[in-house]
């Protein structure tokens, strides 16, 4: 009987009397040591330094290098420049036609091509948006067109005396 009683200990968790070399608590599942789990699962530390290193290896060290892939566009740089432009129609829309050249070295999408419309005086009246969809490469060239909304209420055509083509902005590719 007092034998018995020896071979017991009583569990910190659900107070129930379990056998003394027990690792976890038959009752309540209770592991009674860190020592007991790693009896249990002798891998577990290798496991968990694998997560470790996969962790600091993926989420670290290749999205930082992947963040610092990401360039701002500076359109004085990119080397993405306005090749030609034409003015094919001045009403009842504004219809500017022309090219677009990357002669940089890095890849862009998203670009926006803007026309500024000035009065005779040089003032800026209006600036109408364009938009370049996909991808320009280093040395590649792609058409544009940029119009003057023909749904606007206002039916009144912009007077403009000159425009000019920027490009005003693009989103950086990484590959
Ligand atoms: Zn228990």
């Amino acid at each position: 009987m007092t034998n018995e009683i020896n071979l017991l200990k009583k569990c910190p968790i659900c107070a129930e009397e379990v056998k003394s070399d027990a690792l976890k608590c038959k009752y309540c599942a209770h592991w009674f040591s860190v020592k007991s789990v790693l009896r249990r699962y002798p891998g577990l530390p290798l496991l968990i330094l694998f997560l470790l290193v996969y962790y600091v290896f993926f989420e670290v060290i290749i999205k930082q290098d992947l963040a610092l892939n990401i360039k701002q566009f500076d359109p004085k740089v990119s080397g993405v420049i306005v090749e030609k432009h034409e003015l094919m129609q001045k009403h009842p829309i504004i219809n500017i036609i022309g090219k677009i050249a990357n002669t940089g070295s890095d890849s862009w999408s998203g670009i926006r091509v803007d026309a500024i419309l000035y009065d005779k005086n040089g003032k800026t009246i209006d600036i109408l948006q364009g938009y370049i969809s996909g991808r320009l490469s280093p040395g590649e060239t792609r058409d544009f067109a940029i119009k003057s909304s023909s749904c606007q209420k206002n039916t009144e055509p912009v007077a403009f005396h000159s425009y000019k083509i920027v490009v005003q902005n693009a989103l950086s590719e990484v590959y």
